[in-house]
């Protein structure tokens, strides 16, 4: 194997992690990777997860749990969309790769990103990308401009715009087939299926209307958390079920872009609900039941058609006799609030936001039925395919491979805590920005927006719903200075600046936010 130039330094160190020897058996042909990606798909929304919440039946996507790993704790350092994104491609922090929020950041695609390592591979990436600029370093591309559409979507084909009829869902999986069937197939392949759903509006394929016809999800036990506890930023968040939610949320308006034909079963199925909606007149705690109803009818449909792509994906897979040979991978950009806190969205360092599932199937290499619960990260996926690729890994990434941990052996200095920073302010949401430190049981956090400056620790052991604030608290004097030390010697190792970039926040002034 020949080894590029400006690896040889980092040789040493990738001999001793393991990470230069391929992770295929010798002389055999490198793994297909199939990267299935949804958008803020929340655990709590698969039913592998097997919350005490059930929601929903995702059968395709528990197979990759039967058949592989489930990671109980994968942690995102920025939980929202294009951040998440920037980070799988390139294994580093947003402040590393430059791509902060969503308002105003613009991914640099001459950086090294996974698929441009992966010489030999062919590689796709079809659906959401939401990086601004164009995809760089794959074969083929498809995607989504922006945020996309749930209906007879626009798309960006290698450069060409299009419009595609149909449900967002099934046109990425169809082209995502598509691509699988012209592909050369004497060459390994990397599939990015990237999905929108079950994204904001959440907006179900017409097919999906009636699946639980008017059946009464449980709600959350915090659904009307009234925020005691904790410091100011949790109270002037702007991402509530009570006073966030938009007409267009609750479907109380039709999208713009349904043909006559599908405006005539959207309307069926949602204007008599309406109508009764409206005759009700519901005020206080019965209107936000009445939107986390219908927020859970949308958002679980969105999910039904997210199983159904995974289900078309692992069907082709055997059929085409690839299965034994590919790495599949089920993920999130982030996770989201079903409810929670009386939240929707993402953002937060709490566990329902920087939570996002991972399911991983790789037969031969990860025990079928096996379960992870070490604190992994999307920011060691890139170095993950790189391994399974038997690719070096870049030295200045900053994740780790997972590799031994899907073959069932946990290194012992595997992490034990995890660094989190979240930027964009004020706008959408109003979620003040912050940093903090995560552990198995605690969670250290520095929230420096406009609501104030505030430090805050939290014990998952004794508050798992995280309502509490206790630093300051009798007994938890130690642990705080533990974190604050961990904390700081993180904020090293990772090269986070002592000073935010002002372009960070999306717009604000130099400096970011003032204190009011
Ligand atoms: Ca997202």
């Amino acid at each position: 194997m020949s080894i590029p130039f400006f690896f040889i330094p980092c040789l040493a160190a990738l001999v001793l992690s393991g990470s230069f020897f391929p992770a295929h058996a010798a002389g055999s042909r490198p793994p297909n990777i199939v990267f299935i990606f949804s958008d803020d798909h929340a655990f709590q929304a698969i039913s592998a997860y097997g919350e005490a919440r059930r929601l929903l039946e995702t059968p395709n996507i528990d197979r990759l749990a039967k058949e592989g790993m489930r990671f109980e704790r994968c942690l995102v350092p920025n939980s929202i969309c294009g951040p998440s994104r920037a980070t799988v491609l390139t294994g580093k922090y947003s402040h590393l790769n430059g791509f902060y929020n969503n308002s105003n950041s613009r991914f640099d695609a001459s950086q090294p990103t996974v698929q441009k390592l992966l010489p030999g591979y062919q590689s796709a990436v079809i659906g959401k990308w939401h990086l601004v600029s164009d995809p760089v370093g794959f074969d083929h591309w498809q995607i989504l401009p922006g945020q996309g559409d749930y209906y007879n979507p626009r798309m960006i084909r290698n450069g060409e715009k299009i419009e595609v009829p149909g449900y967002v869902t099934d046109v990425i999986t169809d082209a995502s087939l598509d691509w699988l069937k012209k592909r050369d197939p004497s060459k390994p392949f990397l599939l990015m299926c990237q999905h929108k759903a079950p994204h904001r509006e959440w907006e179900p394929a017409l097919r999906h209307l009636h699946a639980d016809e008017d059946r009464v999800y449980p709600e959350p036990p915090t659904l009307f958390d009234d925020y005691s506890g904790r410091g100011p930023a949790v109270r002037d968040q702007d991402m509530s079920l009570a006073k966030t939610m938009t007409a267009r949320d609750l479907k109380l308006v039709a999208p713009a872009r349904l043909t006559p034909e599908q405006r005539r079963v959207w309307d069926a199925y949602y204007e008599p609900r309406n109508e009764a909606f409206r005759e009700a007149k519901l005020v206080g705690k019965e209107l936000v039941r009445w939107r986390y109803q219908r927020y859970m009818h949308d958002y679980l449909a969105c999910v039904r058609s997210v199983d159904e792509s995974v289900g078309r994906i692992l069907q082709y897979l055997q059929d085409e006799g690839l299965a034994e040979n590919t790495l599949v991978v089920y993920s999130a950009d982030q996770g989201f609030y079903l409810g929670e806190h009386g939240w929707f969205d993402k953002r937060w360092i709490f566990e329902e936001s920087l939570r996002t599932p991972l399911l991983v199937r790789w037969p031969g290499v990860t025990p079928a039925g096996s379960v992870c619960r070490d604190i992994v990260s999307n920011v060691d996926f890139a170095e993950t395919f790189l391994e399974a690729a038997g690719q070096p890994v870049p030295a200045d990434m900053q994740g780790r491979s997972l590799v031994p941990l899907l073959r069932g052996n946990t290194p012992a200095d595997w992490r034990k805590s995890f660094y989190y920073q979240y930027y964009e302010f004020p706008e959408p949401h109003r979620v003040q920005p912050h940093y903090g430190v995560v552990t198995d049981r605690y969670k250290l956090v520095r929230f420096y927006g406009a609501a104030g400056n505030t430090t805050e620790l939290y014990d998952r052991l004794k508050d798992p719903l995280e309502l509490r604030d206790v630093l300051g608290q009798p007994g938890y004097e130690a642990v705080a200075g533990e974190l604050e030390a961990e904390l700081g010697r993180l904020r090293r190792e990772l090269k986070v600046p002592e000073e935010v970039p002002a372009e960070a926040y999306g717009g604000k002034p130099q400096g970011g936010p003032k204190p009011r």
